[in-house]
Parts: structure tokens; sequence; C-alpha cells
């Protein structure tokens, strides 16, 4: 997806100051230029885009720098922190409460995946305990009902809607009537966004929303969209006011930073990103995960979520990150947990310096990659697994006997040592962070 290539840009951007010659204002003034270029052109608002860099500049005062102060780190941060703020809406959106009813209302226009993402949506917290069903108010296309029942269906996910009922008001109000009756923790009502005319289409939003009274709306957003974003976001927060967005298509051609500025035009939190068709395909979002995995550093708060989310048994590497450590034995699990997951296009973001190693494979060269890896930590004692990698730092000779043993090349343990190396910091930095957590971008 382009984003991939704003991130690469911006990365360029900030490795190429570190190895200009002399790191002068002028370096930081043509890295700031080539960001925000970069930034325009993935569609993020213009104004956007002025406050990022001037807030960079503020932050960093290049000129009152002491002399041995590490700039590229302190650019590298303040790059960083600007990049999270764009994405933060410094707002928490609903959080959805056990045994009661919660009644979530999706909106947005046709064709921006709605009735795919209510269903992913209501797999997502199906998977996480809640009794959870769907409500199909879309009365107007002919396939719609049928296709939340045939998602649904696969889902394993109650659903109710009507052939023969027109009017939409009345069906979500009876779905969610009858579910609420039934102890139904998570009520999605599915919306049609068809009609033409905006007046028509809010005129209809705004009485199921006043007949089915939901405690979080939310809007979805297609990717593509660009630009015109903002303008929409704002018609439908006029009159809908919904609490949280749903970027989808993600994975799609599309500049996709028209829709990310939403989120500031609106004040509104992104929650969730979908990623693809598949049921699966859906994110939590989280601004500093989004950032990191932008620029390819990982998104370990990410992957640990999508591991438990598909129910693995990973006591043991939860128990070493909550005391933020990561040794090689939880670099191994990860990759066949990885390799178990599938496809990997998707995954190798999730995974500091993965997706760089895995840049331009496809997922059967990236499952081949992910398999000699796994020959890798098969050739290593358990003092080895269990360490946290320096020991073959101290002692190289460890590192030929394992290349060896498991038919790969030194270079190859050592990408998977550095790799390791580098969730053994992020797990290291997330044990700092986890007193700060929940200030933003949480999940509904
Ligand atoms: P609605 O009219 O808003 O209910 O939209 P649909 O749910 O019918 O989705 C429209 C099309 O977008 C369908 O073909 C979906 O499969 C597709 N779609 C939805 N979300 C995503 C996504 O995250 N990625 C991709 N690639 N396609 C998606």
């Amino acid at each position: 997806m382009v984003l991939q290539d704003l991130g690469r840009r911006i990365n360029a951007a900030v490795t190429d100051l570190g190895r200009a010659p002399t790191l002068d204002e002028k370096a930081f003034d043509g890295m700031l230029k080539e960001i925000s270029n970069a930034l325009v052109e993935a569609d993020v608002n213009v104004k956007l885009v002025a406050n990022l860099r001037k807030t960079i500049k503020n932050t960093v005062k290049f000129h009152e720098l002491p002399p041995h102060a590490n700039k590229k780190r302190l650019i590298q941060k303040a790059v960083f922190d600007a990049l999270v703020d764009i994405v933060n809406p410094h707002q928490n959106a609903y959080q959805a409460k056990k045994g009661k009813s919660n009644v979530i209302m999706f909106v947005g226009l046709q064709g921006a995946g709605k009735t795919t993402t209510c269903t992913k949506l209501a797999r997502w917290y199906q998977a996480r305990g809640f009794k959870t069903c769907l409500v199909c108010a879309d009365t107007f296309r002919a396939g719609a009902f049928d296709q939340l029942k045939q998602n649904a269906t696969k889902a394993k996910i109650p659903y109710y809607g009507s052939l023969t009922q027109t009017d939409p008001v009345v069906v979500a109000r009876d779905g969610v009537e009858k579910f609420k009756k039934e102890k139904f923790e998570i009520i999605i009502v599915d919306t049609s966004g068809r009609h033409h005319q905006e007046d028509a289409l809010f005129a209809e939003m705004v009485e199921i929303q006043s007949a089915v009274q939901p405690h979080q709306t939310v809007m979805v957003l297609d990717a593509s969209i660009g630009q015109a974003a903002e303008a929409q976001s704002r018609a439908f927060k006029e009159t809908a006011d919904f609490g949280a967005i749903i970027i989808t298509k993600t994975d799609g051609a599309a500049a996709g930073g028209g829709a990310i500025s939403a989120v500031a035009a609106t004040h509104t939190p992104i929650v969730f990103i979908g990623t693809g068709e598949h049921l699966l395909d859906l994110e939590k979002f989280n601004p500093e995960s989004f950032v990191s995995k932008l620029l390819g550093m990982g998104d370990m708060q990410g992957l640990v979520e999508h591991v438990q989310s598909l129910k693995l048994d990973q006591k043991e590497t939860m128990k070493n990150v909550a005391e933020g450590k990561f040794t090689v034995r939880n670099m191994k699990e990860q990759i066949e947990n990885i390799s178990r997951m599938g496809p990997l296009s998707k995954l190798g973001g999730m995974v500091p310096g993965l997706s760089g190693l895995m840049q331009g494979m496809d997922d059967e060269e990236g499952g081949m990659k992910l398999k000699r890896m796994v020959f890798i930590c098969d050739s290593m004692t358990n003092k080895e697994l269990d360490s946290d990698g320096k020991i073959f730092v101290q002692e190289p000779t460890r590192m030929v006997r394992v290349a060896r043993g498991s038919g790969t090349s030194v270079r190859e343990v050592e990408e998977l040592l550095s790799q390791q190396g580098m969730m053994a910091q992020m797990a290291k930095r997330m044990k700092g962070m986890a007193g700060a957590q929940g200030k933003g971008g949480n999940p509904m």
C-alpha cells in the first residue's frame, strides 16, 4: 500500500540526515521538506503538514542544541511524536462493558465497507468473550441482508433482518429490542448509506439513531477517498455525531493520508483499520503502534494483541514481555506463530525489522525465510534459546556452529539475533511505558 511508501520515504529522510557529512540546520530543513512532501503526496491535509513541520522545528530548536547532543536521536523522536500527534485525537473512544447491552451503530457511504466491517468487528468482540450479534438495517440494497447473513453465518454470529419490512428504522428498532431482551452484550447495527442526496441519508441516519439510541456511532471511511475525507467526515459528524472512525481498505493502493487526516478534522479516534476482505483483516488502531509500523519499527503491541485474539499459548512470552524481557526462545515462538497466522504480508510489519527483511518477497518466499529462521533456532542449545542473545556476541563461534547445524549462513543467524535484539529493546521500552498507556486511541 502507498502508506508503506510514505513510511519508507520518511525513514529515508531521517536516515539520510544521519549520513549527511555535517548535520547542520540546512540538512535538518531538507529533511523536513522531504517529510512534508511525502505526507502531502500521501494526501495528508496540507495544513496538518505545515503544523507538523512547525512542531518539529519548535521541538528540536536546532540552533539551540548543545554541540554534543545526539541530534539524530532528538530529531527522530520529534518526527515520531509529531506523526503520532496527527493520528491521536486526545480523546478516548467508548469502551464496551461486559454484562450490559452495548449498541454500536455503523454509518458511512455505500461501498465504504460497512457490512463487511460490521461482521469483522462482531467477530473481534466475540473472540474476546462478548455475546455478540448483528442487525441489518439496510433495506435498500437488495443483497445487503443476504451479504450480512452469509458473513454472520460464516462467523457463527446471530443476526436480525427482514426481507419484507422496508422501513430501516423499524427493522433497526425491532432487532435491537429483540437482542437486548436476549441479553446480547454487543449489538451492531448496519445501516445503508445509499441515499445519493445527503439530506435524505442524514435524515434516515438520525431517525435510526434516535430509535436505537446507540452507545457508540462508528463512521466507516474508505481509505481511498483522499482529500474528500475531511469534508465527508465533517458532514457526518455534524449530523450523526459519531464517536469513532474505522478506516477500511488500507491494504489497497490508496494514499490513505486523507482518511487518516479525518481524525484531526473531527477530533475523533480511529478505533480499527480494515486491512483486507477477510473476516480477520481488522486491526485495532493505536497511534503509537501505527506510526511505529509505518516507519518500519514494528508493532509489538499489535502483535501481542493479534496473538492473543488467536488464542495461542503465549503465556511464557507474555510473562517475559511484561517483565521487559524477550529471549531468543520467545523470538522462535513468534516466528512459529507468524507462520501459523498467515498471510505474511500482513504480519511482517508488526515485527520490528521483519518488514524490511521481507521487503519485496511474496508470501511463499517469506514463508521459506521464516522456516529457515526456525531451523536456526532448532540448532541452538537451551541455554542459548533462553538467553537475551548477548551470549552470541560474547562467543561468536556459537553463530558459526548454529549456522552449520541449521544449513544456513552466519549472516542469517546474525539477522535473526538482531531482530530478537530489537524486540528485546522494545519489550524493555514497553515495560517502561506500561504506566503511561491508555492515553488515547483506545478500542471501543
Ligand atoms: P457497504 O456498502 O458500506 O456495506 O460496503 P461493503 O461492506 O459491501 O464493502 C464494499 C466492498 O469493499 C466489498 O467488496 C468488500 O469486500 C470491500 N472491503 C471492505 N473492507 C475492505 C478492506 O479493508 N480491504 C479490502 N481490500 N476490501 C474491503
